[in-house]
């Protein structure tokens, strides 16, 4: 678990603590802008419903292909509970089973696990299946397929293995000129799902100066989830003058919140929860903006709050820039199991006690 409180502050910190109270004057608190929507997207909720409902039924151990969504505190938790997240598939005995994360795999990973005679649960998010299956019609069609998204993060690797003969990765704008295809009029973009849209929108404008004829999916692969979070923060980080970022440091779509407050002028802190805090970073009389990734629990940003109201007696201010009402169902494999078993997600959904009138 990760610590809570102010106790739990290293003493520089309490100490910083202690300088910022005694600087505030009585008519100067800190503001909270609370920015919605931030947490949990319809995906890392199916995943992690997933595999809680895979424990409830089939016991401990249950495998995991990869971290089930990239977010500390949630592995952690899952892992006290009996979850083996693997990186390799030598790892689970023959017969186990197993579950794909959030983020998917490559059909080779599905081919060996097979091979491998493991009982399979698919919790891809059905967005990031969307861009496998367009990466397929693409190969088929005998295109180019430029996937633009970060060499090594894990949906990269898993929609490459749909088509690894078709496929160059395009990291940056720079990256566009030295890229060399057999036909230049059968080129088409994908993009991963978590991406900054302003990094990308620079990709791909170079890309149609570079391949006119370029071709790309009717619907943005960037998704919804990423979309909004990016939206609010863009939208509120004027007002504030410091944001934190609840999220892990190998979360993707919460590193982009961080950038993209960075770029706005802001210090941005990306924090997995109270106990990174560090009292220091504040005078005590600022707004700061508070968001989440789409990986991070509503508790870790409850527990934030809470330490920021007892150091600098914040208040808290929710702002919602776009409602979210995007759900996605179980995996085939545990759908009749959902009715009959309650979900973990309450373990990550805090207790609701700061929750404002956004509703989320
Ligand atoms: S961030 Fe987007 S693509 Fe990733 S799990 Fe959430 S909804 Fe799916």
């Amino acid at each position: 678990m990760i610590p809570l409180s102010g106790a739990s502050l290293q003493p520089t910190q309490q100490a910083a603590a202690f300088v910022s109270l005694s600087n505030l004057g009585d008519a100067s608190v800190m503001k909270i802008l609370l920015a919605s929507p931030r947490g949990f997207c319809a995906g890392v909720n199916m995943a992690i419903e997933s595999l809680d409902l895979a424990l409830q039924m089939f016991g401990t151990p249950v495998y995991v292909y990869h971290e089930i969504v990239h977010n500390k505190y949630v592995v952690e938790t899952f892992r006290d509970r009996g979850a083996v997240f693997v990186d390799h598939l030598t790892e689970v005995p023959e017969g186990a089973l197993l579950l794909y994360s959030a983020h998917g795999v490559s059909p080779q990973i599905r081919e060996l696990a097979a091979s491998r005679k493991l009982k399979t649960v698919d919790a891809t998010c059905p967005l990031v299946t969307k861009v496998h299956l367009e990466a397929i019609r693409y190969a088929k069609l005998g295109y180019t397929i430029l996937l633009i998204g970060h060499e090594g993060h894990d949906e990269v690797i898993g929609t490459m293995g749909e088509a690894p003969e078709s496929m160059l990765l395009v990291e940056t704008p720079e990256a566009v000129d030295a890229l060399q295809v057999p036909d230049e009029r059968k080129v088409a973009y994908l993009t991963q799902t978590t991406l900054s849209v302003d990094d990308a929108n620079r990709i791909i404008s170079r890309l149609r100066v570079r391949f006119p004829h370029i071709d790309n999916p009717p619907k943005d692969d960037i998704c919804y989830a990423t979309q909004n979070r990016q939206e609010a923060v863009r939208t509120l980080s004027s007002e504030a003058e410091i944001v934190l970022v609840l999220g892990s440091q190998n979360s993707s779509n919460s590193q982009r919140l961080a950038e993209l407050a960075r770029e706005s002028g802001k210090k941005a802190h990306l924090i997995d929860g109270a106990s990174d805090i560090n009292a220091a970073w504040f005078r005590g009389d600022e707004t700061v903006l508070v968001t989440a990734g789409a990986s991070a629990p509503e508790l870790v940003v409850e527990e934030c709050i809470e330490l920021l109201k007892r150091l600098f007696g914040a208040t808290v201010e929710a702002r919602m820039v776009r409602r979210e009402e995007v759900f996605f169902p179980l995996p085939r494999e545990l759908r009749s199991a959902g009715d009959k078993h309650s979900s973990t997600n309450a373990h990550f959904a805090g207790s609701g006690a700061s929750r404002t009138s956004d509703g989320s």
